[in-house]
């Protein structure tokens, strides 16, 4: 259950970080942050399903209601009276679960993490590996002072292609990777980057803006064994995950609703660079170019996975935070993740996050000693 907490803030963090880059300025504060209305959803507590109403404005969580449930009296009473009220107050996930119910609790914010993947659909589905405890309050304790935020507010990563598993998020270096010898392609059916990729590269070809992060790994029977990719597969579909098997290409495509001739038309251009050994498009290493012709055919669905953030306070060169008028705010100063969107342009250069945080996190503690005399 840790863990389903870990996911939960996760996507807390990504949904603070969605408001602040779709609020259509500068500032977070001046746009809608929900789409306004009222959701219903029901997930599993620890007896059985738990269901929540919630009532959004464009500007607030209005109410959280447990509306039906089968947990235990007594014990669950905490949590599924106090706990929405305590979200509702603080506007935000990040409330400590009630003593004693502790699987409840995590039920209900599971709960109102399915309000918000409703309503800000943007960032749903994606994974993000950072610290659990980072859940944007940099940012949201800027916003009350006035302080501005990046717009151009992105996620680092992915650590490779992860298909998500538990066992992904435990290790976020995991071997699930979709092989390297199958073919990557957006939802489109079009490949657009190379298989073999450096992991930053990879996320920034297919991040979209607009939905959920992801890409279809193709890959042959032969390719499946000859990779022993071909136990995940098998646990995806026993899972009923996104796992698709067809003999042939067209069925494939009928399957994951990508259009039939971009899927035979980049296979076909992928074999040729094999024949060749050279992928005239995205220069992928000519050991991982084998052909494939021959069905069965697999399709993978792989999600990106991020492991930081780009964007945060707006900070000067003295790394004070500044407002949207560009004024220092006296005495406060923000550093790493919390105000990096000056460094990158909607692209992760691998390994810089460590440095720009701690010459940033210096030169806040030098300037902030000075301001103390
Ligand atoms: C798997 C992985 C691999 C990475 N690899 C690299 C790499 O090779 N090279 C590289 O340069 N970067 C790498 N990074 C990125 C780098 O680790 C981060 O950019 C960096 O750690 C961020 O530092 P930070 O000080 O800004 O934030 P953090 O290190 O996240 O520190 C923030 C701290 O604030 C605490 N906190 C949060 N909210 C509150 C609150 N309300 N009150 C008090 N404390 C709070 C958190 O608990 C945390 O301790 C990697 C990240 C991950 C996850």
């Amino acid at each position: 259950m840790k863990r389903a907490t870990a996911i939960v803030l996760a996507l807390v963090l990504a949904v603070s970080l969605f408001t602040a880059c779709n609020s259509g300025s500068s500032s977070v504060s001046s746009g809608a942050r929900y789409k306004a209305g009222t959701y219903t959803v029901t997930v599993d507590g620890r007896n059985g399903p738990l269901t929540m109403e919630g009532v959004f404005t464009e500007d607030a969580i209005e109410s959280l209601t447990v509306t039906s449930h089968s947990e235990t009296e007594g014990i669950s009473d905490g949590a599924i009276q106090d706990l929405p009220q305590q979200i509702v107050d603080a506007q935000s996930l990040q409330v400590d679960a009630v003593a004693g119910a502790t699987i409840t609790s995590e039920a209900v914010i599971a709960a109102v993490k399915d309000l918000v993947e409703q309503y800000a659909p943007a960032y749903s589905g994606e994974y993000n590996t950072t610290m659990i405890s980072d859940t944007g309050d940099a940012i949201t304790m800027g916003l009350e002072v006035g302080a501005d935020v990046y717009i151009s507010g992105f996620m680092m990563g992915g650590t490779g292609h992860t298909y998500m598993t538990e066992a992904d998020l435990e290790a976020t270096y995991a071997d699930h990777t979709t092989p390297k010898t199958s073919v990557y392609l957006n939802p489109l059916g079009l490949r657009v980057n190379s298989e073999d990729p450096i992991a930053y590269t990879a996320s920034a070809c297919y991040v979209n803006p607009d939905g959920p992060d992801y890409y279809w790994a193709i890959l042959n029977e032969e390719q499946a064994q000859s990779t022993g990719y071909i136990q995940y597969i098998d646990e995806i579909m026993a899972n009923g995950g996104d796992a698709y098997k067809a003999d042939s290409l067209d069925e494939l495509a009928n399957m994951i609703r990508m259009p039939a001739a971009n899927l035979r038309y980049s296979m076909n251009r992928y074999n040729q660079f094999c024949e060749n050994g050279v992928d005239k498009d995205y220069g992928k290493s000519a050991d991982y170019l084998i052909k494939m012709e021959e069905g069965p055919w697999y399709a993978v669905k792989a999600t990106m996975t991020y492991f930081g953030t780009v964007g945060g306070l707006v900070t000067n060169e003295n790394v004070e935070v500044l407002t949207p008028e560009g004024t220092a705010i006296p005495g406060l100063y923000a550093a790493g993740e919390a105000s990096n969107g000056g460094f990158f342009n909607m692209s992760y250069s691998g390994g810089f996050a460590l440095i720009i945080d701690a010459t940033m996190g210096r030169i806040a503690g030098t300037n902030a000693a000075k301001l103390a005399g």
